[in-house]
């Protein structure tokens, strides 16, 4: 069976929000839970598919990954099945929280103590941090010859008071006396004893005696932040620029993640684009497509460019400029501009050119028995 898109697993439209991805997750999560539907195949594989779509629609890195690449971006990430869900694992005190809580702990059941586990590894070392998103909507013309574009957008910032540390001015970070550093603790439901993330220090093994003021003893700030992002140009639509260690602060001394900028070019009305090369039409008249003529086209850039038209050009006839086309980046090479001659016939004429083109055609004396026209001709 074909995988299904994600956003089409939990009935999004790909810009949807965060709030949207996690909404839609949360209610599939709840109607198909294994809990709720025993021995139904159909549920749990919907409710396998969901969990899989959420882990990654609601990961900074995986998400414009998938959204660029479809499954080949993100297939093969996570190392071994026991990881796979433990990012929406992570989430799910958030998204069930609201809800009496029953539904922790039959995630803990399910999953057993593998993805908490894993997680929580990783919450105590250096952590790299979450890249973040930029979309950027840019003109036709300024992709084609590049630009300059102000961004604004938050990320998180190590915290210039506690720099980083979480701790208050003299106050230190010590082993969880809850959970003894472990970032679990052990608790018995029912028949069985589960693993849970640790109430008291969250997991982190550590807690601060005095947390600092500025950032709540996370250690990390959100800040906005406006850069001046120059576009090369010939950039295409779907181009993804990445800005290295503008995204969100690391944990723990960890690097900082990408920002990266992923471009949308909107469409021209009279300009498209193959590649390097450039397209448009224009219109002649029959008499000028007959007889030859010299044409002055408005570029794209805003010049005039002349274009001679051979006399008997056929309509539809693609005429090739040289080198007026979209730039190769970093390069003054430029690919070539094709300008498609569309031949008008008139529909109002006057009564003298009726009376010259009837003399015309008394001259041509078309014939009133035509052969066929091969279709496949046309195309040529
Ligand atoms: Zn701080
Ligand atoms: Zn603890």
């Amino acid at each position: 069976m074909a995988k299904r898109d994600y956003y089409e697993v939990l009935g999004l439209q790909k810009g949807a929000s965060e709030d949207e991805i996690k909404k839609a997750y949360r209610k599939l999560a709840v109607k198909y839970h294994p809990d709720r539907n025993p021995d139904d195949k159909e549920a749990a594989e919907k409710f396998r598919e969901a969990t899989e779509a959420y882990e990654v629609l609601s990961d900074e890195k995986k998400r414009p990954l998938y959204d660029q690449y479809g499954f080949a971006g993100v297939d093969g990430m996570d190392q071994g099945g026991g990881a796979q869900y433990s990012h929406a694992f992570h989430d799910f005190s958030d998204l069930f929280g609201g809800m009496g809580g029953g539904f922790g702990d039959i995630f803990d059941n399910l999953f057993g103590g593998g993805g908490r586990s894993s997680g929580s590894a990783r919450r105590s070392g250096p952590t790299e941090g979450a890249s973040l998103r930029y979309d950027l909507n840019i003109s036709f013309k300024d992709a084609v010859f590049g630009t300059k574009n102000e961004i604004h957008f938050r990320h998180n910032e190590t915290c210039t008071s506690c720099k980083g540390t979480g701790c208050a001015p003299g106050a230190s970070r010590k082993t969880c006396p809850t959970c003894n550093g472990m970032g679990q603790v052990r608790r018995s439901a029912g028949f069985f004893a589960v693993q849970q993330t640790c109430p008291d220090c969250g997991g982190a093994g550590t807690k601060i005696d005095k947390p600092c003021k500025d950032c709540g003893g996370r250690g990390i700030q959100e800040k906005s932040k406006k850069m001046t992002l120059t576009i090369p140009a010939g950039v295409d639509n779907g181009k993804r620029i990445a800005i290295p260690h503008q995204g969100d602060a690391g944990a723990n001394g960890g690097p900082s993640g990408d920002l990266v900028v992923i471009l949308h070019v909107e469409d021209h009305p009279y300009f498209e684009r193959d590649g390097q090369d450039l397209y448009c039409a224009i219109p002649v008249s029959f008499t000028q497509a007959t007889l030859g003529c010299d044409i002055s086209l408005q570029s794209l850039d805003g010049k005039s460019i002349n274009v001679k038209v051979p006399a008997g050009i056929a309509n539809g006839k693609l005429l090739r400029i040289k080198g007026e086309g979209v730039p190769f980046t970093n390069s003054t090479r430029r690919g070539d501009l094709y300008v498609k001659i569309m031949v008008q016939i008139p529909s109002h004429i006057s009564n003298s050119q009726r009376e010259l083109l009837q003399k015309y055609m008394e001259l041509e004396n078309p014939t009133k028995t035509p052969d066929l026209i091969k279709l496949s001709a046309l195309d040529a």
